[in-house]
């Protein structure tokens, strides 16, 4: 009998390990792999350069649901590659603006639910299981301290160096971030209970990697 192809959502803050843990599993499985994060950086970007006001969500979602985007692998919008151009700390402000517009938020998840639709796929975000995906066959909470967080935000090597590369500075802006996801009236950031709950603080990506390995096998 063939496997199934499921659907797997993996949701929490940034630092946590998300990234890294969905290309892997992805690969392993040979799913697709859907970074939603990328997608509100990129509608962000988008947005910045064409000049709009980032709060006005009319404005923000109709070039949401007009952008040509494209997710796999490289980040494309409108034919720029902007995989480079979307790991800058404006863009981390400028993306959790527009991540709380419920109109931007619609277009977004519209598109979501349709690249998983058949299966096969490990999307990361903050309200994959509770909103996107809430019937998703396997759900994990990645978590870590806020310490933690901060210090892997600044040795992540994806992002261009910046003068504010210090761990201080990246744990300022990371708790407001967090504040903005978590506290936003749509869609905040939140653990489900049926999501398997990882803390990642000083555990090694294989290591994560392999538990979640496990908790995806007893549904295959
Ligand atoms: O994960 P990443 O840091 O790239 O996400 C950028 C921003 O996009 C987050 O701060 C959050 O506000 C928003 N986001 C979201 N919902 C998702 C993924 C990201 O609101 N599913």
């Amino acid at each position: 009998m063939r496997e199934r192809r499921l659907i797997i959502a993996i949701d929490g803050p940034s630092g946590a390990g998300k990234g890294t843990v969905a290309r892997t599993i992805a690969e392993r499985l040979g799913y697709r792999h859907v970074d939603t994060g990328a997608m509100y950086r990129a509608v962000a970007w988008l947005a910045g350069v064409v000049g709009l006001d980032l709060q006005d969500a009319d404005a923000v979602a109709g070039l949401a649901s007009t952008a040509a985007l494209d997710v796999n692998g490289s980040i494309l919008i409108n034919g720029h590659d902007v995989t480079q151009a979307i790991r800058t700390p404006e863009i981390d402000r400028s993306a959790a603006i527009v991540a709380r517009h419920s109109k931007v938020r619609a277009v977004l998840v519209q598109r979501q639910r349709a690249y998983g639709e058949a299966g096969g796929i490990v999307m990361e975000g903050r309200d994959i299981g509770s909103v996107v995906f809430p019937q998703a066959d396997v759900k994990v909470y990645l978590d870590a301290t806020p310490e933690e967080r901060a210090r892997r935000r600044a040795h992540d090597t994806s992002r261009p160096a910046t003068p504010q590369d210090n761990t201080a500075v990246v744990a300022q802006e990371l708790a407001a971030r967090d504040s903005s996801d978590r506290t936003r009236p749509v869609s905040p950031l939140t653990r489900t209970d049926d999501a398997v709950y990882i803390d990642t603080t000083g555990l090694a990506i294989d290591d994560v990697v392999a538990s979640v390995l496990t908790v995806i096998q007893t549904k295959l």
